[in-house]
Parts: C-alpha cells; sequence; structure tokens
C-alpha cells in the first residue's frame, strides 16, 4: 500500500465530511468537477475579507494587492506547466473560454474554404463544437480521428489526417470519459514535422500529472482550474509566444488596450491583451492556493494514491456480472466509464445518490464517443487523491445493492 496520509488529507476537504440522504458522501464525480481544500476555500475568503479591489487600476493599497493574488496565479501557473514565459498565460474563465480563443483568434483568419481542423472522437464537446463553429464561417472542415475499442486513439490514422489543408490539430490530454492517456509528445512530434500547430485540451490531465508544455512540444495548452482543487471561472490558455503575438483580440474592453482613439485603438502586449473586463480576482487567488495544495503534497504521492484506487475500483468492477467497463487504455487516469447490462444508466445513477454516492451518468459533453460505442450513455466513476479504499467499497456495495434493485 502507498505512504499516503489520506486521513490527513480529507481533513483539508470540509465538503467531504457531510452526508448526502442520510449516508456519508462519496464523492467520486471528480472528472467534473473536483472538491476544493479549506486552503482555496480562506484564500477565496480572505481576498474578499482583506484584499478585495479591482486589477491593474487602481494605485492604492488595495489595488496592488489585488493584483499582486491575479498576477501571481498567473506565475503559479506558468512555473507549474513550465511555460517559457509569464507572458505566454493567458488567464480565462477555463477550457472552454481557452478553446473558443483560439478558434476566434487564431484558427478563424487562417481558415480557408478547403482546409481543415483535425480533432478526435474522443473529445468533449469544447475541443469539437469551436472547431465546427469556425469551419462553419470559413467553409473549412472538421475531420475527427478514430479509436481503438479498447479506447486508445489511432495514431496512425490521426497522422493519416494531417494533410498540408490541415491548420490545427487538436487531442486531448487526458479523455474525460475514458481516461485514455494520448501520446501528446508523440503526436506534437508528428505535427511539428508536417507544420500544424497542435493544441492540446488539458482538462483532465492536470489534477493527476506533471505537465511540461514546453517537454510536450505542442502550441497550446488549454486547462480548467475547477478540475484541479480552484474555484469555478478559473482556468488558462498557454500558448507559444510567437502564436500571442500573431493573434488578434477576442473580446474588447477595458484593460486590453494601450490607447483608444476613435481612428485608430492600440492593444496591450500579450497576456493583457486577451483578459478585457475585470476577471475572477478572487478565483484566481484560489488558483494560487491550488498550485500551493498540490505542490505541498506532491504529484507523486497523488499519482501513486491515485493509480492504487484505480487499480482497487476496476478489479472490484470487473468481479461484477454483466458490467461492462468502457476505456480500457493502457495508460490511463482514475476515470472508469461503465454500464450494467439491462440498466439504464440514469436510473442507477439516481439510485446510488440516494445511497450517498456520487457519480455521473450521461453522455459526458462527448456525443461522438458514445456514438463510436452505440451507447446513448454511460456511467462514469471519477476519483481523485482524497478519495479512499473503503469509499470504493460503499460504492461497490452501493452498486450491488442497486443492480439487484433493477434486475
Ligand atoms: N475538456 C474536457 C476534457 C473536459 O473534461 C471539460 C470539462 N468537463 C472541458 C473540456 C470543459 O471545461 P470547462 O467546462 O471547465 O470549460
Amino acid at each position: 500500500s502507498v505512504d499516503f496520509d489520506i486521513q490527513r488529507v480529507r481533513a483539508d476537504f470540509p465538503l467531504l465530511s457531510r452526508t448526502v440522504h442520510g449516508k456519508p458522501l462519496v464523492y467520486f464525480d471528480n472528472a467534473n468537477t473536483s472538491q476544493k481544500p479549506a486552503q482555496v476555500i480562506e484564500a477565496v475568503d480572505r481576498h474578499y475579507r482583506e484584499h478585495n479591489a479591482n486589477v491593474a487600476r487602481a494605485v492604492h493599497q488595495l489595488g496592488e494587492e489585488a493584483t499582486a493574488a491575479y498576477e501571481g496565479a498567473r506565475d503559479k501557473l506558468a512555473a507549474f506547466i513550465h511555460a517559457g514565459s509569464r507572458n505566454e498565460v493567458v488567464l480565462t474563465s477555463g477550457t472552454t473560454q481557452s478553446m473558443n480563443l483560439v478558434a476566434y483568434s487564431y484558427a478563424l483568419p487562417r481558415l480557408q474554404p478547403g482546409d481543415a481542423i483535425v480533432t478526435t472522437v474522443m473529445e468533449h464537446h469544447a475541443n469539437i463544437v469551436p472547431w465546427q463553429l469556425v469551419a462553419a464561417r470559413s467553409g473549412a472542415i472538421v475531420k475527427a480521428a478514430p479509436i481503438d475499442q479498447r479506447g486508445e486513439l489511432i495514431v496512425e490514422k490521426f497522422f493519416e489526417l494531417l494533410t498540408p489543408e490541415v491548420k490545427l490539430a487538436c487531442v486531448a490530454h487526458v479523455s474525460n470519459v475514458l481516461g485514455t492517456v494520448n501520446p501528446v509528445r508523440e503526436i506534437a512530434r508528428e505535427c511539428r514535422r508536417r507544420g500544424i500547430p497542435l493544441l492540446v485540451d488539458g482538462s483532465q490531465a492536470m489534477p493527476h500529472r506533471p505537465v511540461d508544455v514546453q517537454a510536450l512540444g505542442c502550441d497550446f495548452y488549454a486547462i480548467t482550474g475547477h478540475k484541479m482543487l480552484a474555484p469555478t471561472g478559473t482556468g488558462a490558455l498557454w500558448a507559444k509566444r510567437e502564436h500571442l503575438q500573431s493573434m488578434p483580440p477576442f473580446f474588447g474592453g477595458g484593460e486590453m488596450i494601450r490607447e483608444v482613439r476613435f481612428d485608430g485603438t492600440t492593444f496591450a502586449e500579450p497576456p493583457h491583451k486577451f483578459e478585457a473586463g475585470t476577471p475572477n480576482i478572487a478565483g484566481f487567488a484560489g488558483v494560487g492556493a491550488a498550485i500551493d495544495y498540490i505542490q505541498a503534497l506532491g504529484f507523486e504521492a497523488i499519482r501513486a494514491w491515485e493509480h492504487e484506487l484505480l487499480s482497487y475500483a476496476t478489479e472490484r468492477l470487473r468481479d461484477i456480472p454483466g458490467l461492462r467497463i468502457f476505456g480500457e487504455a493502457a495508460d490511463k487516469e482514475p476515470v472508469i466509464s461503465f454500464l450494467i447490462e439491462g440498466a439504464q444508466a440514469t436510473d442507477v445513477a439516481t439510485l446510488l445518490d440516494l445511497e450517498g454516492v456520487a457519480v455521473r451518468s450521461g453522455h459526458h459533453c462527448a456525443h461522438p464517443l458514445m456514438q463510436f460505442y452505440g451507447v446513448p450513455a454511460t456511467l462514469r466513476a471519477s476519483l481523485a487523491f482524497y478519495n479512499t479504499r473503503e469509499e470504493v467499497d460503499a460504492f461497490i456495495a452501493a452498486l450491488l445493492k442497486v443492480r439487484k434493485l433493477l434486475m
């Protein structure tokens, strides 16, 4: 067993000690959004109690403190993902906004009729729909690389799609439904060889593994804060400096300008050029605290514990007759999609909830992946480092009870 003081870790997460329908909560919906440690909650609370002001506008003390928290989060994020510079980190409301920024500001001006954007069948809608929207405006098309039954990307097929008319390639680092870890380094190498920029959706990777955007060799990396202990409405886009330099602003307004004149407005340098308006300052105070928390715990300990839980939960699920697991990639993060033969996913999730167990049911914002497997929905148990073997046991016991009810 892994040396990990799980009880001490759990004590940091106030919500984990609550009950649901009279039962102790088992929170296995971490891929949807993570719970928050007291350190993050307190950072947000402290911001509003002690430092609240707007950023980058005021010379007074509070304005400087708020700016320090906001810009401090950028510094921490930049170091966390090994960005070449803090100026390569655009703060956003989450991956969805990061993707749309790339779609409208990077892709759209470059797309001609007949061009293409390549993505994969396993993507979240956030890594499909923005590309479809800009493709529709420009006469370009979106192509999706296939996966195999185990839920692994067929990398050679992805490469076959990388023809000269492709202006952008997009792939998830980790699938939110299958847990599959895609070979991003290898994909980035091939994209570079063909001169095609690569965007990586890092939403589901950041909570589970150290990320080094320079070592990965991609061009864009999209980040969501709320899945990695930080408040909702926080995220980032990392992009190579030359890309940010070449991109026109997406949102216009305050904070993103150099000088506004009716005969021609000039813009701030990246990243501020892309950060119009008042941002989620308190949220980013929380992002800073979330990164501090993860780094204090360390990915070595986090990964060891999460993978012990993943193996244990997978083993226990495999013992249940008629249970089918979706996603058996050799390299996967602690996300398990499954169905029980003869039972609707939503019925199972609803009954599990009555047992205090929170899992997600549905299409997980991945319709094409559901179409690939020929199912309307799956159940998804997604684990975090603050989960326990006892919670896995409670989940399995609840599942067996529900299965009996529905059979
Ligand atoms: N991509 C993936 C792989 C995700 O799991 C999610 C969140 N479910 C998103 C993108 C979108 O993130 P957000 O809703 O935080 O913008």
